[in-house]
């Protein structure tokens, strides 16, 4: 946040590399394109940044809520903090550079905060019943040792698609989770600057009690990278190792993350959950904890857009066909199943339409979406086609669900 103080005094804003897990969000977040990156590190620029703050919410990992107060002058450059391993101590001030009464850091923050821009479509506050999450108990100096106890394929062996439904398991040490939570994997070996490969970050595909319940494990779904994004040939370096790992092989792990994309925890809430592919992750996580106490008599409603190119692409196919219809109510796009038209999870919420918009009316309703970051508009525009078939205003409607934390998103 760098909103100027008296005299010539910035509160510069400042990345934390050591807890950042290199996610993207603070830079697909920030409205003024202040934030960068390399293959090192994200950064801020003092120059651009604005201090809107809307870039601190949204992450993880509480890494991007960074200050030091220095001397405009001598603010630490993009070159700088590129460099950095941690954090800069905090200086003292010279003298004559002493910040003005009245214009203390704090208040400078306060003020910004007011102005904080909306540039996520997604809320930035959890539902208010979700579970308090623990975050960052382990960090890339304080990793925890894991244990793989399986590692197995969940798409068809004849297609291109390599996803792996993977399980850690922690021994006894505490690593307690919620859905829809994330950790980071950090894999071995260097880049090809030297530097320890920065930490990976998965979602847990499992719940909170563990992927067996009473286990003090949790599952991830992982798929192989081979290209780039350019569809050139590339080896995914995390998503390779953990492809590869064999039972008892030991991972090194930090987190967990996230504070915002929770499950309510209150009765009878509703959960419409749209993915693609390994996007599906948090969605086996929040359905298997409403799939275990099925019979309590608490769940309400599960309404579940999947994409994927084909039935066998699909991860977990076979457990998910399996589900009770009056349990979960599965609507699948497949986007290149022979013989069968092109389709879209966007597509199907249209279809959909007058369920959607039933749920979407309900208070006790939220909505995640997460997956492909290209499926964002598009999942957007299908909603406000849905809202304002009835009539309705979606630009209010789409803020009340983004205050009220029932609307998340998760897309890379
Ligand atoms: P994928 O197989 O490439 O795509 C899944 C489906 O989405 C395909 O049917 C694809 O159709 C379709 N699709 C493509 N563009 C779309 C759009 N604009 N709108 C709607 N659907 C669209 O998916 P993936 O490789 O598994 O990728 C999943 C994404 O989830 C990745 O970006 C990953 O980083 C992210 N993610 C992963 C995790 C995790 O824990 N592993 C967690 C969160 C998010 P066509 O290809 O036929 O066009």
């Amino acid at each position: 946040m760098n909103a100027a103080l008296p005299v010539d005094v910035l509160k510069q804003h400042l990345i934390d590399p050591e807890i950042c897990i290199r996610c993207n969000t603070c830079e697909e977040t920030c409205p003024v394109d202040a934030i960068t990156h390399d293959s090192n590190n994200y950064v801020v620029d003092p120059d651009i940044c604005n201090g809107c703050m809307a870039c601190v919410p949204p992450c993880p990992t509480g890494s991007i809520d960074n200050w030091r107060l220095v001397v405009r002058a001598d603010a630490y450059t993009l070159a700088d903090q590129l460099g950095w391993d941690e954090l800069p101590r905090e200086q003292a001030l010279p003298e004559m550079a002493s910040v003005a009464p009245g214009a203390a850091a704090d208040s400078a923050t306060e003020s910004a905060a007011a102005a904080v821009v909306p540039a996520t479509p997604g809320a930035s506050v959890p539902p208010w019943s979700a579970a308090h999450p623990y975050v960052n108990l382990y960090t890339h100096k304080t990793p925890v040792t894991a244990t793989v106890v399986g590692n197995y394929r969940v798409t068809g062996a004849d297609t291109d698609s390599d996803i792996h439904h993977i399980v850690l398991d922690f021994g006894d040490l505490p690593f307690p989770v919620l859905e829809g939570q994330s950790i980071g994997i950090l894999p071995p070996g260097a880049d090809a600057q030297g530097r320890p490969h920065h930490a990976r970050q998965y979602s847990l595909a499992s719940p909170r009690d563990g992927e067996r319940a009473g286990y003090n494990n949790l599952s991830l779904t992982v798929k192989r990278v081979t290209e780039d994004h350019l569809g050139q040939p590339a080896q995914g370096v995390c998503s390779n190792y953990l492809c590869d790992l064999a039972k008892n092989d030991t991972v090194q792990v930090i987190g967990p993350f996230g504070h915002t994309f929770l499950m309510p925890n209150h009765p009878r809430a509703n959960l419409v959950m749209i993915c693609t592919g390994t996007g599906s992750a948090p969605m086996r996580a929040m359905t298997e904890r409403c799939r275990r106490r099925i019979d309590s008599g608490e769940n309400g409603r599960l309404m579940l857009f999947f994409g994927a190119r084909t039935e066998r692409e699909l991860p977990y196919f076979g457990p998910l066909m399996k589900l009770p219809r009056d349990f979960i109510d599965i609507n699948l796009a497949l986007s290149r199943e022979a013989g069968l038209p092109k389709r879209y999870v966007q597509d199907l919420i249209r279809e959909r339409a007058a369920d959607v918009r039933a749920l979407l009316a309900d208070r006790n309703t939220c909505i995640y979406v997460c997956g492909l970051k290209g499926m964002e508009v598009g999942v957007l525009d299908a909603l406000r086609d849905v809202t304002m078939q009835s009539g309705q205003d979606w630009t209010i409607l789409h803020e009340v669900l983004r205050r009220e934390g029932r609307l998340h998103f998760e897309t890379y």
